[in-house]
């Protein structure tokens, strides 16, 4: 078994790869690792998804926000014995699988957190079909949607719902909708079943943008976007598994437990 290891800017980072790195009875190979030790925030596992996306993430937060971490600096020796003996569960996050044209060429690829399709100077304009039945033509700054755990992304900023890890669906959230007597959007978000296929037409907008978790593409005019879930997912490893409701408070609220 091979790993490697994907990290943030932290000073504390040093100190935890050198002990990794004597510890760890594993080769270390950043080409096809096997096990991929994340140490920062969601921005760090976003990245090592993108870059080992068939690997199984060991998340340790150091620092940042850390919503998928499984880990704490304080359990590293955990994790290095999870490692050497093979001691560790692993969930399965869902992805979203996304279909476009670059402007050169059709791309197909996951998605963790969300995909956007934006446009800040100019309104856009999208037809939104939902398993090829026309829901409506959209016309704002975009829309987002995202995965159960990109839930509390983007979409959280958007006053998205947030999905419990275990349903297996996909939302839509609109990004300032306009709705008047001239323009109607459904303007609430949109949670789909893990079987539904969205797609999103580009009517007319020169200026749209895709973006896809921290990537950014153009999208032309009247190119469409297919978005629906992925048949592969994320493999992130756990010793103990910190509860949905815990992770919501740790991450968004002042974390005061009730007195009994
Ligand atoms: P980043 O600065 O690493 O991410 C922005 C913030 O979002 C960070 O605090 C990050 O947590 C947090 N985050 C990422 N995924 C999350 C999740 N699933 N649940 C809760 N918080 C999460 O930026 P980046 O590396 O370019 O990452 C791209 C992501 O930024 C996108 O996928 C998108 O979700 C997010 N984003 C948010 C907004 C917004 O809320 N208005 C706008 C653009 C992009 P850490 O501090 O732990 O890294």
């Amino acid at each position: 078994m091979k790993y490697c290891i994907v990290y943030n800017k932290a000073e504390k980072n040093k100190e935890i790869i050198e002990k990794l790195k004597s510890e760890i009875t594993a080769d270390y190979d950043e080409e096809k690792p096997n096990y991929v030790i994340t140490l920062g925030g969601d921005g760090t596992i976003i990245r090592a998804f993108h870059e080992y996306p068939d690997a199984i993430i060991f998340a340790v937060h150091v620092g940042h926000l850390g919503f998928y971490t499984n880990y704490k600096a304080e359990d590293i020796d955990t994790v290095i014995d999870a490692i050497n003996n093979h001691k560790y569960k692993v969930s399965a996050l869902n992805l979203l699988n996304v279909a476009f044209n670059d402007g050169e060429k059709e791309v197909v690829m996951d998605a963790l957190n969300e995909i956007t399709i934006i446009s800040l100077s100019k309104t856009l304009i999208l037809d939104i079909f939902v398993d090829n039945n026309y829901l409506e033509r959209f016309r704002g700054t975009g829309v987002c949607v995202c995965t159960p755990t990109g839930s509390t992304a983007y979409n959280k900023s958007l006053n998205g719902a947030v999905i419990d890890f275990n349903i297996d669906a996909i939302e839509l959230t609109e990004i300032a909708g306009i709705n008047s007597n001239s323009y109607r959007t459904l303007a609430s978000p949109l949670v789909l079943s893990k079987d539904r296929v969205i797609r999103l037409v580009n009517v007319r907008n020169d200026e749209a943008h895709l973006t896809l978790d921290n990537m950014s593409f153009d999208l032309k005019n009247g190119e469409e976007v297919t978005v629906k879930m992925s048949q592969k997912i994320l493999k992130m490893a756990f010793t103990n598994r910190e509860p949905f409701v815990d992770r919501l408070n740790r991450a968004f609220l002042i974390s005061k437990k009730k007195e009994a």
